[in-house]
C-alpha cells in the first residue's frame, strides 16, 4: 500500500495541482499492486536501464583487465550456483567506499574500495558469492517490483543512487530521487533472514568454487569491527546488508564444518589489486613502500604483483627505463602474463619505441588469439598511433548484443571511423556510446549529426534515423 500511495503522490506532484482527489490522474499501468513479480523481460529492461544510468552517477571501470578479472571471478562462482545458466554481468565501480551490490537482471557491481579492503581473494569471492545468493534466492524481487511501479527511467536512476550509496548531485533528477529513495531503500535493505540465507547459500557457492569458506565470516567481522571499534563511517555495504554478531557466529560455525586446507591467491587477484592501488590513488608514490616491503617478505606471486605495481608507478612518473627493466624481469618469469605484456608495450610506446610496443601485442595475440582483453588493448594502442583500419578490424567483431555492457567498445569504434574520415559512422557509434552510458541528450545530438552526415548513404541514413527516433522516444518517456 505504501508503494501505491507513493505513486499516487508522485503522479500528483508531476501534474498540475488544480485536480483534486476526485480527479486523480491515471496511475501508470505497470501491473496490479498485488502483482509483485516482474517478468524476466521487464527485469532485463530494468537491469539494462539501471546499468546505463549507473554511468551517470559513478565511474564504471572500462579497464579491460580489471573488467576481465572481476567477470571471470564472478562467473566462476556463478557456475557453482543453481543459476549457472543465467547470464550475469560483473563490473567494478571506481569508488573508494566499501560496497558491493546486486542490481536487476544479474548486474553485480563491486566498488574498487571493497576490492582494496580485502586481504585475500577468498574474501572478495565471499562478497560476490553473497551477492549471487541474493539473486538466486530472489531476495531482490520485492525491491525491483517496488521500483517497477515507477517509470522505467526513474526506477533505474533511483536504484542506481541507492545501491551506489553515493547520491550524486550530477544526477539530473537528484531531488526526486531523494524523495523516492526513502521508500525504495526499505525495500532494498535485506532482512535478517535474507542475510542469513545469502550467507548460507553464498558459503556453499564459495566452497564449491574452491575458495576459503572461513573468509566470509572473517571479512564481514572485520567490516563490522572497523565501524564499531575504529569509528569509521559505516561501509555502504553494511547499510543494505546489516551484519550482526549472531550472523557472523552462525556463518563461522557453518564455515568451520568444511575441511580446512591452504588457499592461495591467484596472481590475477594480486595484479588487479596492485593496479587498482596505483590507478585509484592521487599519490601512488605512497604505495611504493608497501610494494617494496611485499617484495622482501611475500610469496612469489605477491612479489611479482608488487614489482608490477612498482613498474606501474614508474610508468606514471615517466621513468621508462626503470619501469621497462622491472617488466622484462617479470616477463622472464611469466612470459604469458597478459598484464605484464600490456604494461611493457605501454612503456615502450611511451618511450618512443612504437614499433616494438605494437609488435608485442601482435605476437601476444598470435599466442592467445581469443583474448578479448589483448585485442582491446592492442586496438587502443593502434588508435593512439594512427592505425585506424587495424583498430577497426579488432573492435568491430565485438559490437554485438553484449556490447551494451562494455560502452567503451562503441567509443573506440567511433574513434576508428573518425580517423578513417568516415564521419557519419563515427557519429553513429558515438551516439551508441552515449546511449550506453545513459546520456540521452548527447546520444540524440550525435545521432542527428550521423543522419546529417550520412547524405547519400541510404542504409546508414536509415539506421541513424531509426536510432534517432528511438533515442527521442526514450527521452519522451523520461519526461513522464
Ligand atoms: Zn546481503
Amino acid at each position: 500500500m505504501r508503494i501505491l500511495a507513493l505513486v499516487l503522490w508522485l503522479s500528483l506532484i508531476a501534474s498540475p495541482i488544480q485536480c483534486g482527489y476526485a480527479n486523480l490522474p491515471d496511475l501508470p499501468d505497470m501491473g496490479a499492486p498485488s502483482d509483485d513479480v516482474m517478468t524476466p523481460a521487464e527485469e532485463k529492461r530494468l537491469g539494462e536501464a539501471f546499468f546505463r544510468n549507473l554511468h551517470q552517477q559513478a565511474e564504471v571501470s572500462d579497464d579491460p583487465e580489471i573488467q576481465n578479472y572481476i567477470a571471470s571471478l564472478g562467473n566462476r562462482l556463478v557456475s557453482h550456483s543453481d543459476m549457472a545458466a543465467q547470464r550475469f554481468h560483473f563490473f567494478v565501480v571506481m569508488e573508494p567506499s566499501i560496497n558491493a551490490f546486486a542490481g536487476p537482471a544479474g548486474y553485480i557491481g563491486v566498488h574498487s574500495g571493497l576490492i582494496l579492503a580485502t586481504r585475500t581473494e577468498s574474501e572478495l569471492a565471499s562478497v560476490l558469492a553473497h551477492e549471487i545468493a541474493h539473486v538466486t534466492q530472489n531476495h531482490l524481487k520485492r525491491a525491483f517490483a517496488a521500483a517497477s511501479r515507477m517509470t522505467l527511467p526513474m526506477a533505474a536512476a533511483t536504484l542506481a543512487a541507492i545501491l551506489l550509496g553515493t547520491q550524486s548531485p550530477a544526477a539530473a533528477q537528484a531531488a526526486l530521487i531523494a524523495l523516492q529513495a526513502g521508500s525504495l531503500q526499505s525495500q532494498i535493505n535485506f532482512t535478517r533472514s535474507n542475510e542469513q540465507e545469502a550467507d548460507r547459500i553464498g558459503l556453499q557457492i564459495l566452497a564449491a568454487s574452491d575458495f576459503d569458506p572461513r573468509s566470509m565470516p572473517a571479512f564481514f567481522e572485520r567490516l563490522q569491527q572497523s565501524t564499531r571499534f575504529l569509528g569509521y563511517n559505516i561501509p555502504e555495504f553494511l547499510r543494505t546488508h546489516p551484519v550482526t554478531s549472531s550472523r557472523i557466529a552462525d556463518t563461522r560455525s557453518r564455515a568451520e564444518a568444511f575441511p580446512y586446507h591452504q588457499y592461495t591467491d591467484s596472481l590475477d587477484y594480486l595484479i588487479t589489486k596492485a593496479k587498482l592501488q596505483v590507478i585509484s590513488s592521487d599519490q601512488p608514490e605512497l604505495y611504493k613502500r608497501d610494494f617494496q616491503a611485499a617484495m622482501q617478505r611475500g610469496t612469489p606471486n605477491q612479489k611479482a604483483a608488487a614489482l608490477y605495481g612498482l613498474a606501474l608507478i614508474l610508468l606514471e612518473q615517466r621513468q621508462f627505463d626503470a619501469s621497462k627493466k622491472m617488466l622484462l624481469e617479470l616477463l622472464s618469469e611469466s612470459p604469458d602474463q597478459p598484464q605484464f605484456i600490456h604494461a611493457l608495450a605501454q612503456v615502450e610506446i611511451a618511450m618512443g619505441q612504437k614499433t616494438q610496443g605494437l609488435e608485442r601485442y601482435r605476437l601476444a595475440l598470435r599466442r592467445f588469439p581469443g583474448s578479448k582483453v589483448l585485442k582491446l588493448e592492442y586496438a587502443e594502442a593502434l588508435l593512439a598511433n594512427g592505425h585506424f583500419q587495424g583498430a577497426k578490424k579488432l573492435i568491430e567483431p565485438h559490437i554485438t548484443e553484449q556490447a551494451k555492457n562494455y560502452p567503451v567498445l562503441y567509443k573506440l569504434l567511433s574513434q576508428a571511423y573518425a580517423g578513417l574520415n568516415e564521419t557519419a559512422q563515427g557519429q553513429r557509434y558515438l551516439a551508441e556510446y552515449y546511449y550506453a552510458i545513459g546520456d540521452l541528450e548527447q546520444a540524440i545530438n550525435h545521432a542527428r549529426l550521423a543522419v546529417k552526415m550520412a547524405k547519400d548513404d541510404r542504409i546508414l541514413t536509415a539506421v541513424a534515423r531509426e536510432r534517432l527516433l528511438f533515442f527521442r522516444a526514450e527521452e519522451e518517456a523520461r519526461k513522464h
